[in-house]
């Protein structure tokens, strides 16, 4: 069975989100939109390291699609960042034949654009995760699915087995309570050591699987998006879990130190803390 073709849904997907040479189906309306008009898309800028808009303003130079319901087509895109259109300007080149859309270059790299993207999440991964979250993203860029769902899978399987590991002893959880089970097992076990969104969303995990024993190259990557950002949410519900626990300790800590003050010595005056800067010139 041939494997459908995506049909093109917006820019920002298009430009942003999808690897160089993947194919997707797009009507002559929608092909005029893409070349011909003005339009503004939002993306992750690398010259300015952020997410920005960007500007599209058509040259009258490329060959305008034709007008058949299968347009054909090829041509340069230039996408300029609304922070500095002359600097920050991210070329596409697009191949459009029997009405099938695909980018056939860009400067600066997918590859570049998405690794760049993913050190905005440095901050949240350990040293560990962050060199597997990278390699997932430059392999989804290069149009490799399954291969970036094997390392999808341990930054998760490495958050799951931490919390174990971390909270078994003042649980009193046995290995066997854990290794060996099944991993819904183990996400309702530590339930309330795990951030919500995972908790809700355990399934995540069987997608990855999914995707690493059975699904196809484009499916996995259709769907990588969507699991990449669900990390990043997980990752920053956590670290944001730790930073509060961090800081009830810490205050928890203080408030037991607390002792009450001694009441026969008497209140200090301005003049007995002996500091100048407290006392007016009128004194
Ligand atoms: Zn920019």
């Amino acid at each position: 069975m041939a494997k459908p073709v995506p049909a093109f849904t917006s820019t920002e997907d298009f430009f942003f989100k999808t690897p160089l040479y993947s194919v997707q189906q797009i009507d002559y309306n929608a092909a005029m939109k893409v070349f011909r008009k003005s339009f503004r898309v939002d993306g992750y800028c690398p010259y300015c390291r952020q997410q920005s808009t960007f500007v599209h303003r058509p040259t009258s130079q490329d060959s305008l699609p034709s007008t058949d319901e299968k347009p054909h087509f090829t041509g340069q895109v230039a996408l300029a960042c609304a922070r500095s259109e002359l600097a920050h300007i991210i070329v596409f080149h697009c191949r459009m034949a029997s009405g099938l859309l695909q980018k056939v270059g860009q400067y600066p790299s997918f590859a570049d654009i998405a690794l760049d993207e993913s050190k905005n999440y440095s901050k949240l991964l350990s040293s560990e995760d962050e060199a597997e979250f990278h390699r997932a993203i430059g392999l989804a860029a290069h149009n490799v699915g399954i291969g970036s769902y094997v390392y999808l899978r341990r930054i998760f399987e490495r958050l799951i087995v931490n919390r174990f590991e971390e909270f078994k002893a003042a649980e009193g959880w046995s290995d066997g309570d854990f290794y060996g089970v099944r991993m819904d097992d183990k996400v309702s076990l530590l339930k309330d050591h795990l951030p919500p969104f995972l908790v809700r969303n355990a399934r995540i995990y069987s997608i990855l699987s999914l995707g690493i024993h059975e699904l196809r190259e484009d499916q996995c990557l259709a769907f990588f998006n969507v699991l990449r950002q669900s990390l990043v949410v997980i990752l920053e519900e956590d670290k944001k879990k730790k930073e509060d626990l961090e800081r009830q300790k810490q205050l928890e800590k203080e408030i037991a130190a607390f002792t009450k003050p001694d009441k026969e010595l008497p209140a200090p005056t301005l003049a007995s803390l002996g500091d100048s800067k407290y006392i007016t010139k009128n004194e």
